[in-house]
């Protein structure tokens, strides 16, 4: 499918979509141009109604939006762009035009940035300290983890037990990162067994 900038005088409404959490950011429009500078720069680019004019996202504030992928809907009059926002989408400052971030979701965007810290020298991040040190000595830390956490299942602190839930998912989507094993394998590997249970 095509977009069709010929039903809607050569405007077309673009959904940006944070392409790690899967939240709604904001809306835009688009033409042709728009598009196609979107496409060529790989950043979001739209078509600026109130100043008549392309507009890159983030040309004054800083907070581009690097394109991940885009689609077109059903019948080709709206775009969904699927993007990483270098800093909050709102010209209020808010993360989203819809409000603040969600805590769904965020497991993903701590993926995307333990790799980001993997990228760091090791004096400079713990993460990266820790995934140099082999593949053992995380796997041994998540397990130290998990330890940790059946001692605070068994205690009666929540705040306690929290925190060391919180340890424990940090330091597995580390560990899977060391193995290269996506947060989304995962999650698939659960898709698939729930839809085996639902079979009649
Ligand atoms: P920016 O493109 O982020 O550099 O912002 C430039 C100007 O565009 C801001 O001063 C706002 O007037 C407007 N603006 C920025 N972000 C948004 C948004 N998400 N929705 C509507 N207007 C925006
Ligand atoms: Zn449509
Ligand atoms: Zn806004
Ligand atoms: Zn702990």
């Amino acid at each position: 499918m095509k977009p069709d900038f010929s039903k809607s005088g050569g405007l077309i409404p673009a959904i940006i979509q944070d392409a790690d959490t899967a939240q709604v950011l904001m809306l835009g429009y688009m033409n042709e141009a728009a598009l196609q500078q979107t496409r060529d720069t790989g950043w979001v680019t739209f078509f600026s109604r109130s100043r008549n004019s392309l507009w890159v996202k983030g040309a004054t504030s800083g907070n581009r939006l690097r394109v991940v992928a885009m689609c077109v809907d059903c019948d080709g009059d709206t775009l969904l762009v699927k993007a990483r926002p270098s800093g909050p989408v709102c010209h209020t400052g808010q993360y989203s035009c819809f409000g603040a971030a969600e805590s769904k979701g965020f497991l993903y965007r701590l993926e995307a940035l333990i790799a980001e810290r993997l990228e760091l020298a090791p004096e400079t991040s713990y993460t990266s300290r820790l995934a140099a040190r082999g593949v053992n000595k995380v796997a041994q830390k998540v397990g130290e983890e998990a330890v940790e956490l059946v001692i605070e299942a068994i205690d009666d602190n929540r705040e306690l037990f929290i925190n060391e839930a919180a340890d424990l998912l940090y330091h597995l989507l580390l560990l899977l990162q060391v193995k290269s094993v996506s947060l989304a394998e995962v999650e698939a590997e659960l898709m698939r067994r729930n839809e085996q249970k639902s079979r009649p």
